[in-house]
């Protein structure tokens, strides 16, 4: 069951990726695959058999997966995100 405040978090997102990249984010993306969760399993999402994600429609990705994580306050995915915000 999807949250209500999850979903608008998302929805958020969307809105804000149109906006810069906060000059404060550091590292790379390091495939871990759970900005693809958010809030549900992206049905592009695919495993490359050794443990790293990839998406199945990266070069038509929309803007809220090219930008994230995009700032420290929407960076939902510490714990494994190779991203960071000094
Ligand atoms: S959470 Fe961070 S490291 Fe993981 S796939 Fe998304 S951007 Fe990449």
């Amino acid at each position: 069951m999807l949250n209500r405040n999850t979903l608008l978090a998302k929805l958020l997102r969307q809105f804000t990726s149109l906006l810069p990249v906060s000059k404060s984010r550091r590292g790379t993306c390091v495939r871990c695959g759970n900005c693809c969760k958010l809030p549900y399993t992206c049905p592009f999402l695919r495993s490359d058999g050794q443990g790293l994600s990839r998406c199945a429609a990266y070069p038509i990705r929309p803007s809220s997966c090219r930008m994230y994580p995009r700032t420290e306050h929407e960076h939902l995915t510490e714990e494994t995100c190779g991203f960071r915000f000094e």
